[in-house]
């Protein structure tokens, strides 16, 4: 792939893995280990150098809250949304749906007409 396109690859998913991170420190407290594991499941395939920068951040803007705690005798820290963080996600999840229905419903709606046209064209041939 051409480094251009992996910038942009990064740029896209990079958004939806902060999405992802917004919507499940909503849900539930979560800790690094825990978003890796989750976001593999969805694909994403994050080391923690990557997600850990991308939390402090979230945290450092005030979308996030932390939490220390130990588990195991290991220091964990646990990520928890903020006001400011739900209004982020409330925001977010309207652009979301606005462009869900675009770019997958709408793209569904014109591939299933294409396909159900295609017979009849063959037809006419
Ligand atoms: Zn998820």
């Amino acid at each position: 792939m051409a480094a251009q396109s992996n910038h942009l690859v990064r740029h896209f998913f990079g958004g939806f893995v902060r999405l992802h991170v917004l919507y499940h420190a909503a849900r539930e407290p979560i800790c690094g280990v825990e978003m890796i594991e989750e976001l593999s499941r969805h694909g994403y395939r994050l080391s923690p150098g990557t997600l850990y920068p991308i939390l402090h951040h979230l945290e450092e803007s005030g979308y996030l809250t932390c939490r220390v705690r130990i588990a195991a005798g290991k220091r964990r820290k646990d990520y928890q949304i903020t006001a400011a963080g739900r209004k982020l996600l409330a925001a977010a999840r309207s652009k979301l749906r606005e462009l869900f229905s675009e770019v997958v419903q709408d793209h569904d709606r014109m591939a299933a007409a294409r396909a159900t046209r295609r017979p009849q064209s063959r037809g006419q041939e």
